[in-house]
C-alpha cells in the first residue's frame, strides 16, 4: 500500500515530486504503519476485534421492546453505562449501538454474576437491526459485538450526588449503573428519572421501584409525556417530558448527571441542567456522531 500511495503521489504531484520528497513519504508511511501494526498486535493480546454473542432469550416487554440476553464467547470487559455495537447475521456489516443493561461481570468471580449481557431493544419502524433483534432473533443465533464504548461511566467512590435521566430504552444503562453502585457498596445519593411517551411504555418501572425499595440511597421518579386514552394514570407518575420534569425539580447544582435516551431528550435536558448551573463536564451522555 505504501508503494502504491507513493506512486500515486508521484504521478499527480508532477514536478513538485523529488527524490527527497519520495524518501520523506516512504519514511513517514513506514513509521505510521509500524505504530498501527504494533498497537493492533498489543491490543490483540488482551481483547479480540469482536466477540461472538449467542442469543439466550428474547423476552418481549412491550409490543415493540424486548430484553435480549446474550452469552459471549470470551469475557466482555465493559463498565456499567457503556454500550456495544452489534451486528446481526441477517444484515452483515450493518452495526448498531445498544447499551448494556447489566452490571459488568468481569471479573467473572463476582458472586451472583451469570456472565450474561442484557440489551433492551426497541424495534423502530423499518429499522434493520432493531427489528431483527426484537422480532427475528431466536435462542442459539449468533450476533457479533464490537469493543465496549461510551463515556457514561460512573466512579462508585466519588461522593457527589448523581442524577440519572433515562427516556425509553435509555433506562437500560442506568439500571446497570445503579446495580454496579449497589454491588460496589457505594452510598452515593442517586435520583433516577425515568420517562416515556405513554404509560404503557414504562416497562422497567416495576424493576426500578423494587430497587428503590431495596436501596436507601436511590430515589426513582417516573414521568409520561402524553396521556393514554382509556388507561388509568400510573400512580406516582408525573405528567411531562423529562426535560420539563427536571426543570421543575432540583436544585441540581453539585450533581453529576448521566443522560440516556432519544437525542432530542438528551439535548433538552442538558440545556436545562446547564441553565441550572451544572458544569458541562459534569453531564455525561453518548450520542451518535453529529447528533448534538
Ligand atoms: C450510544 C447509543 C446507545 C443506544 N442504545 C440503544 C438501546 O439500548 N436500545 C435501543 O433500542 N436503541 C439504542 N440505540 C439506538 C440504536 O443504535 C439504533 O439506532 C436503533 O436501534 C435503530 O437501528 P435500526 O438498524 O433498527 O434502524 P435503521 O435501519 O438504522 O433505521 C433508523 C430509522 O431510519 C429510517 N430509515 C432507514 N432507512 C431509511 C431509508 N432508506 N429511507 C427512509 N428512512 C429510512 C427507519 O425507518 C428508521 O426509523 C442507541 C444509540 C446510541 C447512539
Amino acid at each position: 500500500m505504501g508503494a502504491a500511495l507513493c506512486a500515486a503521489l508521484e504521478r499527480y504531484c508532477g514536478r513538485e515530486w523529488s527524490e527527497e520528497t519520495a524518501q520523506a513519504w516512504s519514511r513517514v508511511f513506514g513509521v505510521i504503519a509500524q505504530v498501527m501494526m504494533a498497537a493492533a498486535a498489543s491490543d490483540a493480546q488482551t481483547s479480540p476485534a469482536w466477540w461472538q454473542g449467542e442469543v439466550q432469550s428474547v423476552e418481549p416487554v412491550t409490543r415493540d421492546i424486548a430484553v435480549v440476553t446474550l452469552r459471549t464467547d470470551h469475557p466482555y470487559p465493559y463498565r456499567a453505562g457503556q454500550y456495544a455495537s452489534i451486528e446481526v447475521p441477517w444484515w452483515p456489516r450493518v452495526w448498531r449501538n445498544y447499551s448494556l443493561a447489566t452490571p459488568s461481570s468481569v471479573p467473572a468471580a463476582r458472586p451472583g454474576a451469570d456472565g450474561l449481557l442484557r440489551l433492551h431493544v426497541k424495534a423502530v419502524p423499518a429499522g434493520w437491526v432493531s427489528n431483527a433483534l426484537v422480532h427475528r432473533a431466536q435462542p442459539g443465533d449468533i450476533v457479533r459485538l464490537g469493543p465496549p464504548q461510551g463515556r457514561m461511566v460512573v466512579d462508585p467512590h466519588e461522593r457527589d450526588p448523581l442524577l440519572l435521566v433515562g427516556g425509553g430504552t435509555g433506562v437500560a444503562p442506568l439500571l446497570a449503573i445503579v446495580e454496579e453502585l449497589a454491588l460496589s457498596g457505594a452510598r452515593r445519593t442517586v435520583e433516577l428519572h425515568y420517562g416515556a411517551r405513554r404509560a404503557e411504555e414504562l416497562y422497567a418501572l416495576t424493576a426500578l421501584r423494587e430497587l428503590d425499595r431495596r436501596l436507601p440511597w436511590l430515589s426513582v421518579h417516573s414521568a409520561v409525556a402524553e396521556p393514554s386514552p382509556g388507561m388509568r394514570p400510573v400512580p406516582g407518575t408525573e405528567r411531562g417530558a423529562l426535560s420539563e420534569v427536571i426543570a421543575r425539580s432540583g436544585p441540581w447544582d453539585g450533581y453529576n448527571a448521566c443522560l440516556s435516551g432519544p437525542s432530542a431528550m438528551i439535548r433538552r435536558t442538558r440545556a436545562v441542567l446547564l441553565d441550572a448551573g451544572v458544569p458541562t463536564e459534569h453531564i455525561l451522555y453518548d450520542l451518535e456522531e453529529g447528533q448534538m
